[in-house]
């Protein structure tokens, strides 16, 4: 059975006492054995990394990001490869696995103008004789921590800007779909990345544990649920680290009544059941405000939810697959039944489904509830599957309230013609992303990724400004080269010093 290896010092390192299984969720079966680590196999790429990072600090940026430009290339060149070996262990379509690749790339492509955003800043005579410049310095050894939903665009979010800001960077993907993270670094040291500037150590808790409290890693970047987050910020920062901690979702969709429906119908199918609603940005809310929208909504989408193709991962025509473990099946089973207990009408069941010739396969048909309450547990709660749920609200405050009072801050969308109404809500909405008109608000690589309240923990975005700033310290140096000793030095040596 095919290996996964920890990559480390520029190797596949062999040998683990634990092992996980990978499967292909299209057919239900393993398909690989993944190595899981330990505190020992984290020192050895600790090592690997304080060997290799302060030369590669000392490396022009330019060259940096010339090693970007050259990943970039090579990506590109095996993108078909790289898509069906991450849809074969996610489980998600071929082309949206195409699109997880590429927003990563666009952050690789971001990281390959990060010189430009390493300038720093200068005063020239802040005082007497005195200038002062502030500079960003890489914090030295960053890790990364990832989710199975996004395995090439999450790590890419992370370790493009890390690396090109000066710091080595080891990289903890998800368990569940390992490979395309290994083949990631494969090809930044085939782009000519030093040994031990990326590395790839594979595990669970025990993994992320040794990270946490390693003594070495100054920062911490973690992407998941929100429960692990919170246990990986609190335990991070406790160990003097920064972190950062993006956690989990649950994305509301105002439709106020002047919405263009038919828009809204088609931008919902994909946002709430691509990649089987396996997306921290995924749309499984919807609130239509006033009865009239909500019947009229209702409507139009019944149908077009029932049209939806289910398929396994390789099936070009699919318009999402399998879900990644039959865990995770049985868990959303549990909230589709769970909802039905608690008085929603389920309207559109999607359990019990099974393709044809596919049996063993993790599938959920699409499911449609209406008529769900903020006091229901399966609307409080993620259920992270191809599940829409309806919340009727009477007005627009009621709607802007339900958003607010979610645990969840992570994005949110309005679909209105109705300016005025979508600037008020941008501006007052409790969530970090928000879409106009857009239902999937990723923002673009140059801008910054993150939630509010459970949805993110500590410091500091993903990308954009946000990324370099929390890949690297602020150093301010303030100096001068005094001509001699002035009058008054002596006696002024025993005041603060200000700049009066
Ligand atoms: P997860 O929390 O189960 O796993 C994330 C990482 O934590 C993995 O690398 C895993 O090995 C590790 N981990 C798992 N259990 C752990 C434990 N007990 N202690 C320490 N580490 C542990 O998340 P997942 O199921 O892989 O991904 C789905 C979740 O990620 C969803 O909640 C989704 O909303 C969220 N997510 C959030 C964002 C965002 O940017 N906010 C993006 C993508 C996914």
């Amino acid at each position: 059975m095919r290996q996964v290896h920890h990559m480390i010092a520029g190797d596949a390192a062999g040998s683990a006492s634990r092992h996980g299984e990978v499967f292909n969720p299209s057919v239900g079966e393993v398909q690989a054995r993944v190595s899981l680590g330990a505190a020992s196999d984290l020192d050895r790429a600790v090592a690997a990394a304080k060997a290799a990072q302060p030369s590669w600090a000392r490396t022009n940026p330019q060259r940096r990001a010339r090693v970007m430009f050259r990943f970039k290339e090579l990506i590109e060149a095996n993108m078909q490869e790289l898509a069906e070996l991450l849809s074969s262990e996610h489980g998600k379509v071929v082309a949206d696995a195409k699109g997880d690749i590429q927003r990563g790339l666009e952050v690789i492509e971001f990281s390959c103008g990060i010189p430009h955003a390493l300038k720093g800043e200068y005063t020239q005579g802040a005082g007497p004789g005195i200038d002062v410049y502030s500079m960003r310095q890489p914090v030295g050894i960053g890790a990364g921590i990832t989710p199975f939903n996004f395995p090439a665009m999450i790590p890419m979010w992370m370790f493009g800007p890390a690396i090109v800001c000066g710091n080595a960077f080891i990289l903890k993907p998800s368990e569940r779909d390992p490979s395309v993270p290994n083949r990631l670094c494969e090809l930044m040291l085939e782009a000519g990345l030093p040994e031990g500037i990326l590395q790839v150590v594979h595990g669970d808790k025990e993994m992320v544990d040794a990270i946490l409290d390693h003594p070495s890693i100054g920062a911490v970047s973690f992407v998941g649920s929100s429960d692990i987050a919170q246990y990986v910020y609190a335990r991070g920062a406790a160990a003097g680290k920064r972190v950062q901690a993006m956690g989990g979702a649950k994305n509301h969709g105002i439709v106020m009544p002047d919405a263009d429906l038919e828009q809204v119908v088609a931008d919902l199918c994909g946002a709430a059941f691509g990649s089987a609603g396996e997306r921290c940005m995924a749309l499984p809310v919807v609130v239509p405000v006033g009865q009239s929208t909500a019947e009229a909504l209702r409507e139009r989408l019944v149908p077009a939810i029932e049209a939806l193709r289910v398929g396994v991962s390789n099936d070009a025509e699919a318009h999402y697959g399998p879900v990644v473990t039959a865990i995770h099946k049985k868990r959303i089973e549990g909230w589709i039944q769970t909802g039905v207990d608690e008085g929603a009408e389920l309207v559109i069941d999607g359990r019990n489904f099974t393709l044809q010739g596919h049996e063993n396969g993790f599938f959920v048909g699409p499911s449609l509830f209406d008529h769900v309450t903020p006091t229901m547990e399966s609307y409080k709660e993620e259920i992270f599957g191809p599940v829409l749920q309806i919340v009727r609200a009477p007005d627009f405050e009621s709607a802007l309230a339900l958003a607010d009072d979610h645990q969840y801050g992570n994005g949110v969308a309005i679909f209105t013609r109705n300016g005025h109404a979508a600037r008020e809500f941008a501006a007052r909405v409790q969530v970090g992303m928000v879409g106009i008109n857009v239902p999937i608000p990723v923002p673009v690589a140059y801008h910054s990724f993150g939630g509010w309240k459970r949805s993110g923990f500590g410091d500091h975005n993903q990308h954009g400004m946000e990324g370099v700033r929390f890949w690297t310290r602020m150093k301010t140096v303030t100096q001068r080269w005094p001509d001699g000793l002035a009058e008054g030095d002596l006696a002024d040596a025993f005041v603060i010093p200000t700049m009066s």
